[in-house]
């Protein structure tokens, strides 16, 4: 296998294999990542611009036939509470909610370049960590996280009569991660939301998603799942998993967390000499 690394790659300096996230993706030029980058990526990079381009990531979730929000095309079509996502935004920081058209346009006066409006699905915020195997043909669940986000995670900390006069506006700022055990009765559902998101992302790049992944969703009160983004890589809601999560070790029997997953991954791909089945 190392030979095969050093004839195939000659930037290489040894025999490298780089696990991208999220900052990798966003400080790198996507079309240097797919045509010029000379190390190999574990995972399917060609995937990178579907979760990074909100059209092209919505049109992902619409074909995987999940439950997702409803977007609303113009501010003019708002008939519920919305949340209004502007595209240069990173980590929800300019997003704000309105109740309807009014209220859209009292506060959209900062709004510069393209935003979507989507319906703000009311319920608790769970990040599915799932891994896909294309050696094994399998899909698993590693771990679940919530985020921890200023200033929204704080307002349930002032009373509703003091919000008022504060003049606050939502924030969705990370800081944090929590880690969730979920409902054992939702684990169903949410192998079917996997199942079928990974099953479209073989239709929009042949390879589909290979090893780790995350769905961004929301649970409502129903215990319906409602799926609103996409990762299709690592994310740093899998980092209170180390050096194991619940779900892992039920699976494995030993400590498990994503990083090692992968390696086990790569190992499976070298003793069977198919590296290129996980790497691009
Ligand atoms: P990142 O790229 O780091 O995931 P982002 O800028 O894309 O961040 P999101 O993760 O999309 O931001 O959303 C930020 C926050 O907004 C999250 O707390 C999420 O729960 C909430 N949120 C996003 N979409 C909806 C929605 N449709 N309904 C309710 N809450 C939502």
């Amino acid at each position: 296998m190392g030979s095969f690394l050093r004839e195939d790659k000659e930037h290489l300096r040894g025999d490298v294999i780089m696990v991208p996230h999220g900052s990798f993706i966003s400080y790198l030029s996507l079309d240097f990542l797919e045509n010029d980058f000379g190390t190999r990526l574990f995972g399917n990079k060609y995937l990178f611009k579907w979760e990074s381009d909100r059209d092209l990531e919505k049109e992902w979730l619409e074909g995987s036939k999940i439950r997702i929000p409803m977007s609303f095309d113009s501010p003019e079509d708002i008939d519920r509470p919305v949340i209004v996502k502007s595209f240069g935004a990173k980590g929800g920081m300019g997003y704000f909610l309105a109740n309807d058209t009014e209220d859209f346009e009292r506060k959209s006066s900062g709004l510069s370049g393209g935003y979507q409006i989507q319906e703000y699905v009311m319920g608790v915020p769970m990040y599915f960590h799932f891994f896909f195997s294309p050696l094994n043909d399998e899909l698993e669940l590693l771990s679940v996280d919530r985020r921890y986000e200023s200033n929204v995670d704080s307002m349930g900390r002032i009373p509703a009569r003091d919000q008022e006069h504060m003049g606050i506006n939502p924030s969705y700022t990370v800081v944090g991660n929590f880690p969730i055990v979920i409902r054992e009765s939702l684990l169903g559902q949410v192998f079917d939301i996997g199942e079928k998101v990974v099953r479209e992302s073989r239709r929009i790049s042949e390879m589909g998603l290979i090893g780790p992944f995350c769905l961004e969703t929301i649970c409502t009160s129903e215990l319906d799942i409602v799926t609103f983004e996409i990762s299709a890589r690592i994310v740093a809601g899998t980092n209170p998993f180390m050096p194991s999560s619940p779900y892992t070790y039920a699976k494995y029997g030993k400590d498990i967390s994503c990083g090692r997953r992968i390696a086990m991954e790569v190992r499976d791909a070298l003793s069977t000499d198919s590296i290129e089945e996980v790497t691009t």
